[in-house]
């Protein structure tokens, strides 16, 4: 049994509102981390990086419809609400922020943010919608909480992006802090949608991981050439049985556009199904 209390649950944007009023008048800096919940020590690096910065911590578990397509994982997504807040009782979080979809999309719901630029590559071009249900989702979630700062994961590293440049174009206040993706011992990186790969999948899985590895090794070994670099990180993918490779590229790291020579700071991303289960990582390429 958890010893710790459970951090306040609020469903309703009403009381939200005024329970982050409370804490901004008594002067706290509040920190936000956006969730679809089912969390693991991804989600939690971000939370202690909020606890250590903000006065006040408000986690939001919400699974947004708008941002899954209509043959996505939207109705089985995992949800495990009780796990999360003993989870984030034990990390001392504040608020956490629950709301039902009626409470985020009225029935009257007609406005939508349609980020362009960085949100047209690559996870734009698999999942059409998807970054306009992400966008719509934080920029309404940012008026909900009005945070002084608010948290991501590289592991979304495209998502961080699209949501750094929304906050740019749309003159939101508020800071974006990124936080290091979180692996397992192996090098998987931690997602809720690991928990959908067989004990096989879940070995398959590393393919990501040591892909990844190879290019950061090639870039070290002194190849600058993209097309290379591409080509090793799709033999290592191509090593795992049925691997279905939707994208494995090096690209610019501020606009994920493609480019021809590989440079210290440029990205590797890569978005693979194993077994059906769509998996995503990336790595920020560094000679050594
Ligand atoms: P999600 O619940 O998948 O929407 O993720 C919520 C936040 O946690 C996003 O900003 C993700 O990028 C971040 N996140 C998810 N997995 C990880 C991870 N393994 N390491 C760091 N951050 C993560």
């Amino acid at each position: 049994m958890p010893s710790h209390v459970r951090p306040t649950v609020i469903h309703d944007v009403g009381m939200l509102r005024e329970a982050v009023k409370a804490l901004r008048a008594a002067g706290k800096r509040i920190g936000f981390v956006p969730t679809m919940g089912a969390l693991h020590e991804g989600h939690m690096s971000l939370v202690r990086a909020c606890r250590a910065e903000c006065g006040a911590s408000v986690v939001s578990i919400y699974v947004n419809p708008s941002q899954f397509g209509p043959s996505e994982d939207f109705a089985r997504y995992p949800r495990t609400l009780e796990a999360d807040l003993d989870l984030l009782a034990a990390e001392g979080i504040d608020l956490v922020f629950a709301p039902e979809n009626e409470a985020v999309y009225g029935p009257g719901h007609a406005t939508w943010v349609d980020p362009g630029g960085v949100a047209e590559l690559l996870e734009g071009q698999c999942r059409p919608g998807h970054f306009r249900g992400v966008a719509t989702v934080v920029l309404k979630l940012f008026g909900m909480v009005r945070p002084d700062v608010a948290y991501f994961g590289q592991k979304d590293y495209q998502q961080a992006q699209v949501i750094r440049q929304m906050v740019a174009d749309l003159d939101v206040s508020v800071e974006i802090r990124v936080c290091p993706t979180v692996r397992e011992a192996d090098g998987l990186a931690m997602s809720s949608r690991n928990r959908y790969l067989s004990p096989e999948a879940r070995q398959r899985a590393l393919v990501l991981w040591r892909s990844l590895e190879a290019a950061h090794a090639a870039l070290s070994a002194g190849e600058r050439s993209t097309a290379a670099i591409e080509g090793t990180m799709h033999e290592v993918l191509a090593t795992a049985p049925e691997a279905e490779i939707e994208y494995a590229v090096v690209v610019h790291p501020d606009t994920l556009a493609p480019i021809d020579r590989v440079e210290s700071g440029a990205v590797a991303l890569l978005a693979v199904r194993i077994e059906g289960t769509r998996l995503i990582d990336n790595r920020i390429l560094q000679a050594d």
